[in-house]
């Protein structure tokens, strides 16, 4: 065997986001040691993107009064439209108030409840002077209550950071712009990852007791996304490529009602949670007559639909991007913009060219969030393959269902991070690493072999970029919002050329040392297994549920759907294979939404030219 740099740890966590950092944490203080992996230096992980904030029914504000894990569990499934597993939405909801207050412990700035002056929808909200001081929460994802705390609208950033403090507080061994490019295991157990330095170009070897895949969502398969562009779901597809373990759910992709056109930039749902409107080319506000009771705060994938469905109907602002909607904040004012929305207003004038304070924002729904992923057990131990665990959006836990609450992916990282995180140090203590370096060897050459072809291929003809965008146009154009069957056969038979044709990529570069040309080739083959799963499961799926919805089969099915999706990718296999597993209902049986499509009289069109110019008077 060549020469490699060799690491040897307890539990191997690949992915320094909030879910990765929270569950090394756990498994740290249990006396492990531990080695986290990233592309980037966690900081710079998606997670501190996030600006709306984390759900957990702490009940302090006057909005929230009343709330509780009861009531949060019912939103989570509802907003999953039933398609997620009950069990891990309970324990969720009861973990999540005890999870945010430890963040508050370990020093996140939690905006907090005061007596300021506060009006919503029009009338003036009063404070309890008794919770002054308490942990705050606003209007985010739907939710009966407001119970999304945050601060301001960085609660990612502070969130992340605080985390990043207490791993090199507890001296949890960080190595980042390193990728894992496979999982090393024998079909039955996990043993760690062949990893390549993004710096160097080397490969090196990780064992471990336990390796944990915390690697975010695979936002950037479709080009246009809110997701930075380290989301390209590599750990997922890290657990495909194994043959043996399933992702879940994978057609379930989230879009955001407002992602900034053309930037893609995303605007926080706070934004309407604080009061934002949404508004056509008439400046009519249309959400209250689609979805009379939540209006702008319907869950995103119906929102998301409303806003197209009311372009489809013709009342899109024009503009050389496509047809979008306005975002309108102004009436909040300006220290409320500057203070609770600084960073969208921000972005607005950097990306935009625009003053939310003065000006509307243009906005379209934007791919967002992974709701598929590497399927778990509620343990957050992966199917398939001994000692592997994942959490976090890289998995199917599965929380979110169809559909996943606004403020409930942060939660989530944090929640799963210490629940499973406690598995896992548990789990760790009766396993001992015994591995046979034949077997290392085997998935080492398999990369190296990989790398080689890449580097001395001369008659390659292919360019990993140009399949790329093919790729994601495929995904955009037919594996949207709006799904029907020929679209999505059609995104199917792309996708097995495209894959086909990743066999034939010739580097323009050499593929030396970091070269970035590389690190895409190896990595796009992977995705578009991904984006095949995503079709072939969107395409399977008769039935509408959450994010998914079938043009041809518009209805909820929970006599034949009530069902997720397992994607396996057996090893030489050029297709996925799709089984099913039933979703467990143990407290809420399938019902009404509330809001969405079956309950909503309205026809497009009905707000045509009425009421121009409302915005601000609702
Ligand atoms: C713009 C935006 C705003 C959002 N706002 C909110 C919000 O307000 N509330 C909410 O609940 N949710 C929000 N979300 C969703 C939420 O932020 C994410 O779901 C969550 O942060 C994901 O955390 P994670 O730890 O699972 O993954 P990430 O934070 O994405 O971390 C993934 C980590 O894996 C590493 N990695 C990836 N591949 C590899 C590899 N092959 N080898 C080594 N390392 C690898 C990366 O370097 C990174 O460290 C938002 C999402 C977006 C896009």
């Amino acid at each position: 065997m060549s020469y490699y740099e060799t690491y040897v740890t307890d539990v191997l966590v690949i992915g320094a986001g909030l879910a990765g950092e929270r569950a090394a944490i756990e498994s740290a203080v249990s006396g492990w040691n531990v080695t986290i992996l990233s592309l980037v230096p966690p900081r710079r992980s998606h997670s501190s993107a996030a600006q709306g904030g984390m759900q957990a029914s702490l009940a302090n504000t006057a909005m929230g009064k009343g709330d509780s894990p009861d009531i949060h569990f019912l939103d989570t499934v509802k907003g999953s439209d039933w398609g997620c597993d009950q069990d891990v939405a309970r324990l969720f909801a009861d973990t999540a108030p005890v999870a945010v207050r430890e963040m508050a412990h370990w020093g996140v700035p939690w905006t907090r409840v005061t007596l300021d002056k506060r009006i919503y929808d029009g009338k003036e909200i009063h404070e309890d002077p008794e919770k002054v001081g308490l942990i705050s929460a606003r209007n985010f994802g739907g939710t009966a209550k407001w119970r999304t705390c945050y601060t301001a609208d960085g609660t990612g950033h502070t969130v992340l950071y605080t985390m990043d403090s207490m791993v090199l507080k507890l001296g949890i061994t960080v190595h980042d712009r390193v990728e894992a490019l496979s999982l090393i295991h024998d079909g039955e157990r996990c043993y760690g990852a062949v990893v390549r330095c993004l710096r160097t170009g080397a490969l090196r070897v990780y064992t471990a007791k336990v390796t944990v895949i915390a690697t975010g969502g695979y936002g950037r398969l479709y080009g246009a996304s809110t997701n930075a562009v380290i989301n390209e779901g590599s750990g997922m597809s890290l657990a495909l490529d194994t043959g043996v373990v399933p992702l879940g759910n994978m057609e379930a992709v989230q879009f955001h009602p407002t992602g900034i056109v053309p930037s893609w930039i995303l605007v926080t749902e706070g934004a309407r949670g604080d009061g934002g409107y949404l508004l056509d080319k008439n400046l009519y506000r249309f959400m209250p007559d689609y979805e009379p009771g939540k209006k702008e705060l319907a869950s995103r994938d119906v929102v998301s639909r409303r806003i197209m469905q009311h372009i489809r109907a013709g009342y899109g602002v024009e503009s050389p991007y496509g047809d979008h909607v306005w975002l309108d904040i102004r009436h909040l004012g300006e220290k409320h913009i500057n203070t609770n929305l600084r960073e969208i207003a921000t972005i607005c004038r950097n990306f935009a060219g625009i003053d939310p304070v003065h000006d509307l924002i243009p906005v379209r729904p934007t791919q967002h969030y992974s709701m598929g992923g590497v399927r778990t057990d509620i343990h957050g131990k992966a199917h398939g393959l001994d000692h592997l665990f994942a959490l976090g959006e890289a998995a199917c836990w599965d929380l979110h269902g169809f559909n996943r609450l606004g403020g409930n992916s942060l939660a989530e990282t944090v929640v799963a991070g210490k629940i499973v995180g406690s598995q896992i140090a548990k789990y760790t203590r009766d396993v001992s690493l015994d591995v046979k370096t034949s077997l290392i060897e085997e998935h080492l050459h398999q990369q190296e072999d990989r790398i080689k072809r890449l580097q001395e291929r001369t008659g390659g003809t292919e360019n990993v970029y140009e399949l790329r965008r093919q790729m994601e146009n495929v995904l955009s154009q037919n594996v949207g919002i709006f799904r029907t069957e020929d679209p999505l056969k059609q995104a199917v038979k792309q996708l097995q050329e495209l894959h086909e044709r990743t066999q034939h990529i010739g580097l323009r570069g050499g593929g030396r040392g970091g070269d970035p040309e590389l690190a895409a080739a190896l990595r796009l083959p992977g995705m578009v297994r991904l984006a095949y799963c995503i079709a072939q499961g969107a395409l399977a799926r008769q039935e509408s549920r959450g994010s998914h919805f079938r043009e041809d089969f518009p209805k909820r099915d929970d006599v034949n759907w009530l069902k997720r999706t397992l994607a396996y990718w057996p090893t030489g296999a050029t297709e996925p294979e799709l089984q099913y597993e039933p979703v467990k209902i143990t407290e809420s049986p399938p019902g009404d939404r509330g809001y969405g499509e079956a309950t909503s009289t309205f026809q497009a069109g009905q707000g045509k030219g009425q009421n121009p110019g409302n915005a601000g008077k609702p």
